[in-house]
């Protein structure tokens, strides 16, 4: 389905962004899987696609730094080929009441949560475009359309991620691009693992599925949206969030 393609996943060492990093290498693409800090998860799971048959290669860039960046696109397109699918999945929370946010609180989420992607995103498009063949899905959240009490960085982020996605989509719709975003909501990975028991139940209560989501759920619609099922589907945000969402609005 995805073969002779090549895909970027940042943050690719945990979580949603490894599980994706699995699926598009199962569908026949050769993924670059990204990582910042987390160098051996990130190294394993390139020897566990490789052992399956996959092209794959880990690449280490903070995709809060632009020199970084540069360096990783570089990289992966002399070793693998042109980037055809960038999944902007690399992501952190930095949590405070508004109050007691500081500059570099909002900074750092901003740099990496919307900054990263939106560098990447632009300075990936013209090859794709010129190619007549690119996808891009970025990672946004719930939080980013609903807010969330101590996450304004994240989800002003988020918000604007969304935003740049529907942006970008109708900027190249016509050159065989498609961008669109990916929302999920409480799923079941180290970033969601820390938090207390307490707050865990009483979210549960507010999910009309009654349970968090998987990497796998996650994922899944990823690979969709990347590829050609989705071929006439940009510009969107799907959210994945078990009813969430929509059961928020039905209490009003
Ligand atoms: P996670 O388990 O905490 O993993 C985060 C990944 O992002 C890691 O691979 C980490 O790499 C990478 N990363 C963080 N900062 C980075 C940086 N500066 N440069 C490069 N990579 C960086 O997160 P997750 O739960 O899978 O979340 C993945 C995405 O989904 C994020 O964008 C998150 O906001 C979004 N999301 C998650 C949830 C949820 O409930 N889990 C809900 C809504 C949205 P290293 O470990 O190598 O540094």
């Amino acid at each position: 389905m995805l073969q002779g393609r090549i895909a970027l996943v940042t943050g690719a060492s945990r979580g949603i962004g490894a599980e994706v990093a699995r699926r598009l290498s199962a569908a026949g693409a050769s993924v670059a899987i990204n990582y910042n800090r987390s160098a051996e998860s990130a190294e394993s799971l390139r020897q566990e696609l490789e052992a399956v048959g996959g092209r794959t290669l880990a690449i280490r860039a903070d995709v809060s730094d632009r020199d970084d960046l540069t360096a990783m696109v570089e990289s992966v397109e002399s070793q693998l080929g042109p980037i055809d699918i960038l999944v902007n999945n690399a992501g952190f929370v930095r949590d405070r009441l508004l109050l007691r946010m500081s500059l570099e609180d909002w900074n750092a989420v901003w740099e990496t949560d919307f900054g990263g992607a939106a560098w990447l995103a632009t300075h990936l498009l013209p090859g794709m475009t010129e190619r007549k063949w690119g996808r891009i899905v970025n990672l946004g959240s719930i939080v980013g359309i609903a807010g969330n009490a101590g996450q304004a960085n994240y989800a002003s982020a988020k918000g604007a991620l969304m935003g740049l996605t529907a942006d970008l989509a109708t900027s190249v719709a016509e050159q065989g691009v498609t961008v669109n975003c990916v929302a999920p909501g409480y799923i079941d990975t180290d970033a969601t693992a820390a938090i207390e028991p307490q707050y865990r139940e009483a979210w549960l209560d507010q999910i009309p599925m009654r349970r968090w989501g998987t990497v796998e759920e996650v994922a899944a619609v990823v690979e969709f949206l990347a590829g050609p099922g989705a071929a006439y589907i940009t510009g969107q945000t799907i959210v994945v969030d078990g009813g969430l969402l929509a059961g928020r609005a039905l209490k009003g």
